[in-house]
């Protein structure tokens, strides 16, 4: 595989998954569909192993891996869904993780992490370097470094997702992913541009963490400052190389929705779909509820993890409903 995945490349990971992952329920709510006005189809990653669909293109670079690769274990730096996804793929592997997690990780990510037995190296991100840590515990370079979104068999894993969606739901006229690095929507893009051509891929980022869109509009990579959004799963600061070049080729746009928006879609979706969802999978229907995407009829959602703190839960269905 050259550098840039196609849609062969995920046609192949959806076989190396099947029966691996879990295939997700696509989920509708009638309540939902009569207050944005089109019929939505949400595919409920949250279900997913570790709670995200990151399982899907972690275990998709790991199993391609080397036995001597495997052999010598993996390396990944994270602080969130892909830590988890990284642990349980090689719990599943019998392979050795190693992860580098700042010491503000939300608790819930940490922990889930430690329970599937990787080992965590803690730094502090506002006096230490995350790469020279890297270079301390990876000294002789044996292990391999799984990257959270920039590389062609994570991207085409988390494609995996949209083409279990496109290929269960027909004629939809446009489809939602929400945007960090844009791992899950390059892959969401080559996976629905093969299965259903004139279905339109809109990706989504908070207000406050809105790189890709900049980089969309501009035509060039656009690096922001650590956003403060409450959706942790698109903090990125900048898209890579090639996640970049394929949402260029292959997204037709990119929206943003407002922080209060986020909010009200985790309430949407907990009290009419019954789904406990981060503010992260929130996104795409934020984006139908603040009228950011034109009309369409038939929609398809990526709900794309659920990992959310029982506190921050608690706290956002104790405020009112904005819609
Ligand atoms: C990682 C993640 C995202 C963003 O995915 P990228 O591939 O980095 O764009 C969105 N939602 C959740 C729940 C995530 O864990």
């Amino acid at each position: 595989m050259n550098n840039r995945p196609d849609y062969r490349d995920i046609c192949e990971a959806a076989m190396r998954l099947k029966d691996k992952s879990i295939y997700t329920a696509v989920l509708s709510s009638p309540k939902i569909n009569e207050q944005v006005g089109s019929e939505v189809f949400f595919k409920c990653e949250n279900q997913q192993h570790i709670g995200a669909f990151k399982f899907r293109g972690a275990y998709n670079a790991i199993i391609q891996l080397s036995d001597l690769q495997k052999k010598n274990g993996v390396i990944a730096f994270s602080s969130g869904n892909h830590a988890q996804a990284v642990a349980r793929v090689c719990q599943m592997l019998d392979i050795k993780a190693t992860i580098i997690m700042p010491n503000n990780a939300p608790d819930i990510k940490r922990r889930g992490t430690e329970i599937l037995g990787a080992n965590i190296i803690e730094y502090d991100p506002l006096t230490e370097n995350r790469e020279t840590i890297a270079q301390q515990v990876n000294a002789d370079n044996r292990l391999s470094l799984i990257p959270p979104f920039n590389h062609p068999h994570i991207i085409a894993g988390q494609g995996t997702a949209a083409y279990e969606l496109a290929s269960d739901v027909k004629n939809l006229d446009q489809l939602l992913a929400p945007c960090g690095g844009g791992g899950l929507l390059s892959g969401t893009a080559l996976a629905v541009k093969g299965l259903q051509e004139n279905c339109a891929v809109i990706g989504v980022e908070p207000e406050m963490a809105d790189d890709a869109t900049q980089s969309f509009q501009q035509g060039k990579i656009i690096t922001i400052d650590y956003p403060d959004t409450i959706a942790d799963g698109t903090q990125t600061l900048s898209l890579g190389e090639i996640t970049f070049g394929l949402i260029q080729s292959h997204v037709d746009d990119m929206v943003t929705v407002s922080e209060a928006m986020i909010k009200e879609a985790v309430r949407l979706l907990f009290y009419n779909l019954k789904q406990v969802v981060e503010p992260s999978g929130a996104l795409g229907l934020a984006a139908l509820l603040e009228r950011k995407t034109p009309p369409a009829n038939r929609v398809g959602v990526i709900i794309s993890g659920g990992n959310i703190d029982g506190k921050m839960m608690q706290k956002i269905l104790a405020e009112p409903s904005i819609t």
